[in-house]
């Protein structure tokens, strides 16, 4: 069973992300605390008793390619359909082309219902409004007046075409071709892999956007464009005509989120019978600038990609509480009933439970923050610094939450013991499912390297500086409070600040001595430090606005367990990387 965390979800938005202080400045138009209620009961409502139920049949019966068509699992073509029509795949779209223009916070926090209810559902929408974006952003008027208001209602939905054979995490290695037609618009060559919603049956038309090189292009990632390539042409009058020249020529068999069709693509094989090979596609934004588009369109993707960590935390948090209490096994000091406890009553259960919620809860807030920060960068003042905000969140919120999603499912099989290892009781595919979102959407491998090489010397490091300064902030509001269930946890987030600050100066240092292997190679282990100081600090955020009770006691749970890992995190970043290169000759590299 899931039920939607509504309460959860609404007192994170306002009281850690800051979603109230927004609304109350003014910021976000005319949003209500009301509509803001309204919104999320809804959106919980539909996840917990629309999406959820169809979560084991997508599971079980998976997306199915038979000549070149994909057909859903049983009930989502119609579930996709009634969660259009509820509006939901407008909510954050531009009002201009019939989206409600909602905040981004609203955005991902009915994401990450969605994903919770089903990560193979939430995951296609997630794509058709980082084409939205895209297009919004960088497309022509045409090319707006002819697709976007149909992506935004989810009329049709989009795609991102990037991944080759031969190209994953560099793009630079692309060989998709665009040849110019001579009337303004493109011929599409080449095979894309790993396509997510590439064919299915929800829409009628498919918006793909896909990356490929101008004959004349510069090598590396400066000779990539962008270019929209519809599965069907669409006629002067809005209708759709001819079939255009791609079609998918293989689903892959996967590990989970099986209801999500991941299509081998094929571009100008000469698939539509009637026209000269070459997928007809349209120019998004400058010629060999087709990256930094697509960029737009992956930010967006990356929160949202965090966003499924977090869900699938979530549900598999409450998979294995309600487990725990229904599964009685040994005696128990503080169990007062007949015979042998309900496992929640062992210490070491209760350890694996509490740092499941405190983990997604931490995780859940800084992808929150992040998505406030995209929100203060629209709304104009301090851009800047919101949108250095918003950068530097990105990566984290991607990483962390997507590997917290598997930790915690991890975690939550092994609450269910053996149960957790069979089918029966969905625990594991939890897990299965999870495992995809540290992987796609650049790797969080890749994210740690971002967040080091690129979001790190921002303003040359004073945007760093000054968030850790607002941190420490919040450990000083703990140790001013004097609440006595805090415990020591104004103590441990100087102590994880500390560590943050140390690590921080020495990648700084180091990229700025020329010293780049050293700050890759403490990549990885920072971007876990950094988010469990600034998760630490969040928490405590929630805990001081509660002022005593579940949050407070969940607030020193995650600071006297799990902040003091970030010593060991700050010693693998300053002093990891000599016996890392030392060892490294036993890998035969
Ligand atoms: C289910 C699924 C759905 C997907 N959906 C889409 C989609 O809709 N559209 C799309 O375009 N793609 C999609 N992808 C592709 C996905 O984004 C890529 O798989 C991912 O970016 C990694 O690329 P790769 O698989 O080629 O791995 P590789 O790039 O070969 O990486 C292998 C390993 O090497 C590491 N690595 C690689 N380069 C570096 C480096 N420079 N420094 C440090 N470490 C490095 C990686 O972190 C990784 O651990 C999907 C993939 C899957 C499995």
């Amino acid at each position: 069973m899931y039920r939607a965390p509504v309460e959860d979800i609404a007192f994170t938005l306002k009281h850690v992300a800051g979603l109230d202080d927004a609304i109350r400045a003014g910021k976000l138009g005319d949003l209500s605390e009301d509509l803001v209620d309204a919104i999320l009961a809804e959106a919980g409502r539909f996840a917990t008793e629309e999406v959820f139920p169809l979560r084991k049949a997508g599971d079980e019966t998976g997306a199915v390619l038979k000549d070149a068509a994909v057909t859903m699992p049983p009930g989502w073509k119609d579930l996709y359909r009634r969660w259009i029509e509820g509006g939901w795949n407008a909510l954050s779209g531009p009002p201009d082309f019939g989206g409600q223009g909602l905040p981004v916070m609203l955005a991902v926090a009915a994401l990450e219902m969605w994903n919770s209810g089903s990560m193979a559902f939430g995951i296609g929408p997630t794509l058709t409004m980082g084409a939205v974006e895209a297009l919004h952003r960088h497309a022509s008027d045409d090319l707006k007046s002819v697709y976007l208001e149909k992506l935004v209602s989810g009329e049709w939905m989009g795609t991102m075409n990037l991944t080759e054979p031969q190209a994953g995490s560099d793009l630079a290695a692309l060989k998709a071709r665009a040849e110019r037609a001579g009337d303004g618009t493109y011929r599409i060559f080449g095979q894309k892999i790993f396509i997510t919603y590439g064919e299915h049956d929800f829409t009628d038309n498919i918006v793909h956007l896909v990356l490929a090189r101008l004959p004349d292009a510069p090598a590396g990632t400066r000779g990539i464009s962008l270019f929209l390539v519809p599965k069907f042409l669409v006629d002067a009058d809005g209708s759709l005509g001819r079939r255009n020249d791609v079609f998918c020529s293989g689903l892959e068999h996967k590990l989970g989120i099986h209801a999500s069709p991941t299509c081998t693509m094929i571009y100008g094989d000469g698939f539509a019978k009637d026209a000269e090979p070459g997928a007809v596609g349209w120019l998004v934004g400058e010629e060999n600038k087709g990256l930094a588009c697509m960029f737009t369109m992956m930010n967006n993707a990356r929160l949202a990609v965090g966003m499924q960590g977090v869900a699938v935390a979530e549900a598999a948090y409450q998979k294995a509480l309600a487990y725990a209490h229904e599964r009685h096994q040994g005696r128990a000091a503080d169990y007062a009933g007949e015979g042998m406890a309900p496992i929640v009553h062992h210490p070491d259960v209760r350890r694996n439970l509490l740092t499941m919620k405190a983990l997604t809860e931490a995780a859940r807030s800084i992808a929150y923050c992040c998505a406030h920060a995209l929100d203060m960068a629209h709304a104009g003042e301090e851009a800047r610094h919101w949108q250095e905000r918003a950068n530097l969140l990105t990566p984290v919120a991607k990483a962390f939450s997507t590997d917290v999603g598997v930790e915690v499912a991890s975690l939550g099989v092994q609450v269910h013991g053996g149960m957790g290892f069979i089918e029966e009781t969905g625990a594991a595919m939890l897990l299965r499912d999870a495992r995809i979102a540290p992987i796609y959407e650049g790797t969080n491998g890749i994210q740690a390297i971002d967040l080091v090489t690129r979001k790190l010397p921002q303003s040359g490091g004073a945007h760093i500086a000054g968030y850790i300064s607002e941190l420490r902030q919040v450990a000083e509001s703990v140790r001013q409070s004097n609440l006595a269930s805090l415990g020591a946890t104004a103590d441990r987030l100087d102590r994880a600040l500390d560590d943050l600050d140390e690590a921080t100066g020495f990648l700084l240092a180091a990229q700025g001595d020329g010293r780049a292997e050293e700050a890759l190679a403490g990549a990885t282990p920072y971007l876990r430090l950094f988010a469990l100081a600034a998760g630490g600090c969040y928490l405590a955020r929630a805990a001081l606005a509660e002022g005593g009770g579940g949050r407070t006691a969940l607030c020193r749970f995650f600071a006297e367990n799990l902040a003091g890992e970030t010593s060991a995190l700050k010693d693998r970043v300053v002093h990891g990387a000599a016996s890392l290169a030392a060892a490294s000759a036993a890998l035969g590299a």
